[in-house]
């Protein structure tokens, strides 16, 4: 019989990182993330913001108290005249985007995934692509934080704006981040092109690339020769690449979207991964197929579809920011190392033109590329959920983990050890993803 987890336990998305929490929050006013905040000062505990734990670093993960802001969320202003957007931190990209459609907004530029939290993607530096767009942290307006002695305060570039500076791509370590108002754009569409090309051609022409589109990037079965170039544009850019006929390429259909995305990029993807893992030797064979079958697809749709793919297959990644100019010499090192690794890589690094997250990060003025590369095992599966199943079962309350596995609930603002015992439900049952 499977084991259920530890309903103590946090784990991150990619199950690289956990971590035992003294005592979980689901604060849901700001006034609550304060009383948490102060009294883990008084229990002298330490505090950590939980996002959607996708990071693929432990930088989460606490010992002292797990702040879930799960139950913190939602727009809080929108001026659609400006495109000022004041929102919860702990909305996630995805449900932000459907509000922000709803008011004829977009964000300018997502990464990859859309389940993250704003905070959680802000606080690390998440970025899209796009040579002529930086990342999520370049479009914040202002910032509301609570500081480690329970106070609130708002920065800008106009005020405080050394707290601002640091506080963009914070990691969490200067305050728990409660309101964020984002520079958002008028909604717009986005054609996406992918295709097939030699890996050699792709490294020749990446400069060309990144300069005639508004996002380029590519990923390369490490034991094949194709890459797959993905190009976004929208309509109106000089980079647009017209389907037939020169004509704008349509919506892909709700079939071929599952076909493309759940059943050939998930679920067949998941199932060359589990086959590599069980037989390592076979990879460089799965891999070169895998690289022989990529074809061309063309659709258009709103932006923030198009940035983001569903990822169920689990993995691992370290991405690096080198100049654009080394890219050439990365990516041949990268070849040349691939045979003589001991365990062989399933996952398609990849590979993406953009700015600096910010002006404050490094680096500050040059056009960067950043592979990333896999680092560890692929497994499928969904996302982690257990913190916010957890958490959605103690209400607006702090859950103390005791000793031996039983819990204690108590309002965030007052964690005393009167209160009425509560236990946590057991693990094992449906958790939502
Ligand atoms: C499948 C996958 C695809 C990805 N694609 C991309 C991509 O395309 N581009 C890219 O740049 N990155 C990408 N990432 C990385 C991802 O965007 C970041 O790891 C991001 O931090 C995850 O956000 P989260 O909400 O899960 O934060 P978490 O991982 O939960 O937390 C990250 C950090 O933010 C802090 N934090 C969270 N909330 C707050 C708050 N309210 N106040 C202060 N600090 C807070 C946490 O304490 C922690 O230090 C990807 C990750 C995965 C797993």
């Amino acid at each position: 019989m499977k084991a259920s987890p530890d309903p103590r336990v946090w784990r991150n998305w990619a199950r690289t990182a956990t971590a035992t929490p003294a005592r979980w929050c689901l604060p849901r006013s700001e006034a609550e993330i304060s009383a948490a905040v102060k009294d883990a000062a008084l229990a002298g505990l330490t505090v950590r913001a939980l996002g959607s734990g996708h990071s693929f670093t432990a930088a989460a993960a606490t010992s002292g108290v797990a702040l879930d802001l799960s139950g913190w969320t939602g727009i809080v202003a929108a001026d659609t005249r400006t495109g000022l957007v004041t929102v919860r931190s702990g909305t996630t990209l995805r449900a932000l985007g459907a509000e922000l459609a709803g008011l004829g907004l977009a964000l300018a530029n997502l990464g990859d995934i859309d389940v993250q939290t704003v905070a959680g993607a802000l606080s690390t530096g998440t970025h899209g692509t796009g040579a002529r767009l930086g990342g999520l942290a370049t479009q914040i307006e202002s910032l509301e934080l609570v500081l480690a002695d329970g106070s609130v305060v708002t920065c800008s570039a106009s005020s405080r704006p050394e707290l601002f500076g640091a506080a963009r791509i914070g990691l969490g370590a200067l305050g728990v981040i409660t309101t964020v108002t984002l520079r958002c754009v008028p909604s717009f569409t986005l054609q996406a092109d992918e295709r097939p090309v030699p890996v050699e051609e792709v490294l020749e022409q990446f400069d060309a690339l990144a300069a005639a589109n508004d996002h380029v990037e590519f990923y390369w079965f490490p034991y094949g020769r194709q890459a797959l170039v993905k190009r976004n544009n929208r309509p109106a850019s000089s980079g647009a690449v017209p389907g037939a006929a020169g004509s704008v390429p349509p919506a892909m259909p709700r079939w071929r979207r599952f076909w493309e995305f759940e059943l050939m990029e998930n679920a067949a993807f998941g199932t060359l991964c589990r086959l590599g893992r069980a037989r390592p030797r076979l990879i460089p064979a799965l891999n070169r197929f895998a690289s022989a079958a990529l074809s061309s697809r063309s659709y258009t749709d709103a932006s923030h579809r198009v940035f983001v793919t569903p990822r169920r297959v689990r993995f691992t990644e370290s991405e690096y920011a080198v100049p654009r100019e080394s890219l050439g010499h990365v990516i041949a090192e990268l070849r040349r190392a691939v045979p003589r690794l001991a365990d062989p890589v399933t996952r398609p690094p990849t590979t993406s033109g953009s700015r600096p997250p910010t002006a404050a990060s490094p680096p500050t003025s040059r056009s960067t590329s950043t592979p990333g590369c896999p680092t560890g095992r692929t497994s499928t599966g969904s996302s982690p959920s257990w913190p916010r199943w957890q958490a959605a079962r103690t209400g607006g309350r702090c859950t103390r983990s005791t000793p031996d596995g039983s819990a204690r609930s108590t309002p965030a603002s007052t964690t005393s050890a009167g209160s009425a015992p509560r236990s946590i439900p057991k693990a094992g049952s449906a958790i939502p993803t």
